[in-house]
């Protein structure tokens, strides 16, 4: 009953014509659409439709939340499941937008078990139960770019499943199992050199140190940079990039990306490591793992 009525309801919203003022105003702010190969784009425009109409959008700290900003935000987070289907989504249920970086009370417990209470800022967020908190002015900032950092696609990685797939390595299919053991072999052994080199204190190309917090947070940022600059993931982490194109099923290394726009100024690598730092503290509580 409830797949029926899913597929009626899509059918109907599918059937109305694509709103302008959302293509202007994805075509102006998301440097992501003018990569993704023109063959994709009506499957990419009918998935961000199915994710605005699914999702409760909940405006926050006096931000007037449109449809064109919502569909902004959709437009980034459908590029994650072009290759698989937009379901994978399902369970995510809520958007909350803040116009700028909102401050939130937090309590966190380090490993010595340590429980501290504090107020700190933030620019998004996703928790295990199916929200996404994002700050509107990071989603802009980010979106105008192609520099392999982008919050949108950090947070909704956060709500897929890689992890969870190279955990049920033993369920499903015997090609789906050894497909699982492969990755689990590949995604671990990248996330164990990349944490050696960060430790070393050496930068490491196409990855954002953050990475180097846990599987999950390597995941989000491998994720940002794999959509963002395939081809120089490719070039520095083969390994890594082929784990990913086999999950996205994409190949983003192979796009034409378009020319940078001229936008805000692009945040220093100090303030995303500021960003990310804070991140990380919420990180044992909150985030899928
Ligand atoms: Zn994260």
């Amino acid at each position: 009953m409830f797949r029926w009525w899913r597929r009626r309801r899509r059918a109907r919203i599918l059937a109305a014509p694509f709103p302008e003022d959302w293509l202007e105003l994805i075509e102006g702010e998301v440097a992501l659409w003018g990569a993704v190969p023109e063959s994709e784009r009506p499957r990419l425009m009918d998935d961000l439709r199915l994710f605005v109409a699914e999702r409760s959008w909940e405006p926050c700290g006096g931000i007037t939340l449109t449809p064109p900003m919502c569909a902004v935000i959709a437009a980034q987070a459908c590029v994650l499941t072009l290759g698989r289907s937009v379901d994978a989504f399902d369970h995510v249920r809520s958007i909350l937008v803040y116009p700028t970086a909102y401050r939130a009370p937090d309590v966190w417990e380090d490993e010595a078990g340590v429980v501290t209470e504090e107020v700190d800022e933030r620019e998004g967020e996703a928790w295990e139960w199916g929200t996404v908190v994002l700050s509107w002015q990071q989603v802009i900032a980010d979106a105008r770019n192609l520099h392999g950092r982008n919050l949108v696609l950090h947070e909704l990685a956060h709500q897929l499943d890689l992890l969870d797939a190279i955990g049920e390595a033993t369920l499903g299919s015997a090609e789906r199992r050894a497909a699982n053991r492969r990755w689990m072999a590949s995604f671990l052994e990248a996330h164990e050199r990349f944490v050696d080199e960060v430790d070393r204190g050496r930068r490491v190309k196409a990855l954002d140190e953050y990475g180097a917090e846990d599987e999950a947070e390597f995941f989000a940022v491998a994720t940002e940079s794999f959509f963002e600059r395939g081809a120089y993931l490719r070039e520095h982490h083969p390994e890594l990039y082929q784990v990913l194109s086999e999950y996205y099923n994409q190949d983003p290394a192979s796009w034409t990306l378009p020319r940078p726009k001229p936008g805000r100024p692009a945040e220093t690598g100090r303030e995303r490591r500021r960003r990310r730092r804070e991140e990380a503290r919420r990180r044992a509580k909150r985030h899928k793992a």
